[in-house]
């Protein structure tokens, strides 16, 4: 296992549509929820066996982090764990929470990836968002991350917002392009439970964009960026070229180990998943009782042991995302000493019948991957592997 995340379950203030376990007004707990994160990674030390080679802090708003704690988690990670020369560190940056200095001390501190939540260039589609920024902060963020120094940058965009239009999408599309920035993640805004959007959608006062717009902006975006040179290698994620794909997220979809490290993070190590505790408060207080001769860690909550049977169908499930090389039937095959072709011979053939998937040549021998449909339809696809 060589890749590590941080929560950072900080915000200004929670956006209408968010259901990301992350807390506003709680600033005041940063500098403990920092000493309580250094002592969770010194808890994993045994377990973690190679150099890290990707670091990743997300959340909440990691940029709200003071550089110097950045600095401090980074160290801790190379002192405990030891890190990859070319390691991949990302961390996500909210646009109004940078300025120079801020993205100065961040990339001496070690980060070398960021990956800032844009959502949209257009105010109105911010204040509907219920964002901290507006749109002059979001372009002004990226500049700013290229006078620090910043050469991989990612940028999340959401569609679907309530209010917006094809044109409107295009417009923050073609804007994208125009930042010149390597990587895009772009994600159709989704009604969860619990938002400050399902309680407006429940009291009819809020009416989000129709599934035949969503799909439209969706395909727009996929002919769009793929004649801008971006390629298209997860079905919410662009890059341009392979260089800049996220080394990070692709642990996720090639279904590798990683150590989750924060209140609310989750891992995958030695076929479990584990999830830690949420609250914030907790998990500071549980890490400062902690007992490093403990087995388990005194945060994780929840451990699920993964049967082989969940890891091949959660290797489809991931693999399948990944749309341009999808899922090497050699890998599978080794990995679980298993045709795939075999152990889901009937959803295969089906998913091909119905034009949903293809197998293609690569130098390893046959990937079986969405086609275009299929990304359309992704999830009725991954329904078939549960
Ligand atoms: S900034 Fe991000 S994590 Fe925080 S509330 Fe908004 S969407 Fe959620």
């Amino acid at each position: 296992m060589s890749a590590v995340y941080i929560h950072i379950p900080f915000c200004v203030k929670r956006c209408y549509y968010c259901d990301f376990i992350t807390y506003a007004g709680q600033g005041h707990l940063i500098a403990d929820y920092h000493n309580a994160v250094l002592k969770e990674l010194e808890f994993y030390q045994r377990f973690v066996t190679e150099p890290v080679s990707s670091l990743y802090f997300g959340g909440g708003t990691p940029s709200l982090l003071p550089a110097l704690a950045v600095a401090d988690l980074i160290q801790a990670v190379e002192l405990n764990y030891g890190l990859n020369p070319n390691a991949e560190i990302t961390l996500e940056a909210n646009p109004g929470t940078l300025d120079l200095q801020k993205l100065t001390d961040l990339k001496t501190a070690g980060v070398n990836r960021l990956s800032i939540g844009i959502q949209s260039f257009d105010n109105s589609d911010l204040v509907a968002l219920g964002r901290v920024h507006n749109a002059d902060q979001a372009l002004e963020a990226i500049s700013l991350s290229r006078q620090a120094g910043f050469d991989n940058l990612s940028l999340d965009f959401i569609f679907g917002i309530p209010g917006q239009s094809l044109a409107g999408w295009q417009k923050n599309l073609s804007m994208a392009v125009e930042a010149g920035v390597e990587h895009l993640s772009l994600y159709s805004l989704i009604l969860e439970e619990g938002t400050v959007y399902a309680c407006m959608v429940a009291r009819d006062e809020l009416t989000l964009p129709d599934d035949d717009l969503v799909a439209d902006m969706f395909e727009l975006a996929m002919d769009y960026l793929a004649a801008q040179g971006f390629q298209q290698y997860e079905i919410s994620n662009w890059s341009r070229g392979a260089a800049h794909q996220s080394q990070h997220n692709k642990v996720y979809w090639q279904n590798q180990d990683y150590l989750g490290i924060g209140a609310a993070a989750h891992g995958l190590l030695a076929e479990s998943r584990y999830n830690n505790i949420a609250t914030t408060p907790e998990y500071i207080q549980r890490m400062r009782q902690t007992n490093k001769k403990t087995q388990l860690s005194p945060v994780v909550e929840e451990t699920i042991p993964i049967s082989r049977k969940d890891a091949m169908q959660e290797h489809m499930i991931l693999g399948l995302r990944m749309t341009a090389r999808g899922v090497s039937a050699s890998e599978f095959n080794l990995r679980y000493g298993e045709e795939l072709e075999t152990v889901f011979a009937g959803q295969i053939q089906k998913m091909l019948a119905l034009g949903l998937l293809e197998w293609m040549d690569f130098k390893d021998g046959r990937h079986l991957r969405l086609t275009r449909r299929g990304i359309m339809l992704g999830n009725l696809v991954f329904q078939e592997f549960i």
